[in-house]
């Protein structure tokens, strides 16, 4: 394995105020309480932050149902120039967000600068092209808006999650609150003041920093016409009983349990880093994480040990080193949901590995882990552990792996790798998985539409398909 001699990607391209406001009707006005937002690479506290009370939703609901009115009366092509000052704005701003991005929530440089700002200004730009075009998108002649969005994101992709909320929405003539994560709120703070230099009008987008509470005061509140969450599945489902016979509009993206199968005819080493990238993007943080490998038994030993190999190249470290591939765990609470589960893992017989790494002091770590032999009655091969922990599964027969990969709760996304399209084409149609990549994983593009089916959720975003969460 290579020496690399450290190659850090500089932290002056970001300035962080000791504090910031909540952003409501185009202006930051202090909360009444804060909470610490802090870099899970170091524990070192970045930025003090609004927590949202109610009051400060009612006025953020209220600012956005007086911009209503008027961004949902503008022509769409003059919406769309804003959303493409926007997505200008992010693509000039992508190295400073990138930082930002990486300091607030512990992910690898080379991730948020290759892959997250991307697709975040990607999103902007897509969406910007169909505000002009609503009539074509197949929702009916004259589609309206909805009103007023209330929308609720989780840390694992703050700046994305973003995008995927607010591009589409705006574009479809809505205006929004939105509620970022508590751990990861900087990069929306960031965002509202692309919203200002972008001349957004005043209440189009407001962003209320805050907890759960905050959270479930936005989902609760009489005032918006439509939520869109996503996160775990505990929490959609209690959004789900709040919103039931409202008349809100609602959409869920929840978590997953991914198969990622690999038949016998697998290019193996293509294979190898579609696990490697399916389980250990994000350090594992992904809903659509590919977080069990179904194997063929006959490859089974050839295709581990190649994994292995791979897995022992794999730097884990300082996020803002360029050459970092695994970063930080996001929070305390979620390091230790990942060491529980994996300890369990342990307990109930399956057998860990990790290769040898050795990991900082501070901040929160988890080296990259796989278990093998593990059984569909482990809790590992059921439960979401998000984070980078790999349960590893054998099958004899196609048969045997569409129903192991279908033996789950979850439904967002799978994997197929075979040299047979005949093959990948039968498999598919047999998953009942919102996003089945053939021979990749974790490919995402604006034009394609994502979500899942089961306890993962309902409604799609992305594509034109989700423009129709936004119209009526
Ligand atoms: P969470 O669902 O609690 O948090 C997601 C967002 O919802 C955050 O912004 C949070 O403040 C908000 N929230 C929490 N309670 C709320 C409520 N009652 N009403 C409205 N909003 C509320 O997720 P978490 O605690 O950060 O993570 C727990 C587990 O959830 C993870 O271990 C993982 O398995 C899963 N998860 C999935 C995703 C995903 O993308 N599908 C994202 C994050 C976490
Ligand atoms: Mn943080």
């Amino acid at each position: 394995m290579f020496e690399y001699a450290p190659a850090p990607e500089s932290r002056s391209v970001v300035t962080i105020q000791p504090s910031y406001g909540l952003f409501i009707d185009g202006d930051f006005t202090p909360g009444k309480d804060v909470f610490k937002t802090i870099n899970p690479a170091t524990e070192e506290v970045l930025s003090e932050v609004a927590l949202g009370a109610p009051e400060d939703v009612d006025r953020a609901v209220a600012a956005a149902r007086r911009a209503f009115a008027t961004w949902s009366a503008l022509p769409g092509a003059e919406r769309a120039k804003y959303l493409f000052r926007i997505a200008r704005i992010i693509q000039e701003r992508s190295r400073e967000l990138a930082v930002l991005e990486s300091l607030d929530n512990g992910k690898p440089i080379k991730e948020t600068r290759d892959v997250d700002l991307p697709l975040v200004a990607a999103h902007f730009f897509y969406y910007a092209g169909w505000a002009d075009k609503l009539q074509y998108a197949g929702f009916g002649p004259d589609p309206r808006p909805v009103g007023v969005a209330g929308q609720v994101i989780p840390w694992n992709f703050p700046l994305l999650m973003l995008a995927w909320k607010i591009a589409p929405a705006l574009a479809a003539g809505n205006t929004v609150v939105l509620k970022p994560a508590e751990t990861t709120p900087l990069s929306a703070l960031f965002f509202a003041d692309v919203c200002r230099q972008a001349d957004l009008p005043p209440g189009v987008v407001n962003i209320v920093t805050g907890a759960g509470d905050t959270g479930r005061y936005l989902v609760e509140h009489p005032g918006i016409d439509k939520v869109a969450f996503t996160g775990s599945t505990e929490v959609g489902r209690q959004i789900a009983r709040s919103v039931a016979g409202t008349g809100k509009r609602l959409t869920l993206e929840l978590g997953g349990k991914a198969a990622n199968i690999v038949f016998d005819d697998a290019p193996i080493d293509q294979a190898v880093e579609g696990i490697v990238n399916g389980i250990f993007f994000n350090q594992g943080h992904v809903c659509c994480a590919g977080s069990r490998l179904l194997v063929q038994e006959s490859i089974a030993e050839e295709l581990l040990d190649s994994l292995k190999r791979r897995m022992a190249t794999l730097r884990v470290g300082d996020p803002l080193d360029k050459n970092t591939d695994v970063g930080a765990i996001n929070s305390a609470a979620q390091l230790a949901r990942i060491t529980e589960l994996s300890e369990i893992g342990s307990e109930e017989g399956a057998e860990r590995w990790s290769p040898e790494c050795s990991l900082p002091d501070r901040g929160f770590w988890f080296a990259p882990t796989i278990f093998t032999g593990v059984t569909q009655a482990h809790r590992i091969a059921r439960e979401e552990i998000f984070g980078p922990v790999l349960s590893v599964l054998t099958f004899r027969t196609p048969a045997e792996a569409i129903e192991k990969a279908n033996n789950t709760p979850y439904g967002l996304s799978a994997g197929i790798w075979s040299e047979k399209g005949s093959r990948i084409l039968a498999v598919a149609d047999k998953l009942r998985a919102g996003v089945v990549w053939a021979n990749t994983f974790n490919k995402f593009d604006p034009t394609s539409p994502f979500g899942g089916y089961k306890e993962s959720g309902y409604g799609r975003e992305g594509g034109r398909h989700g423009l129709e969460a936004y119209l009526a």
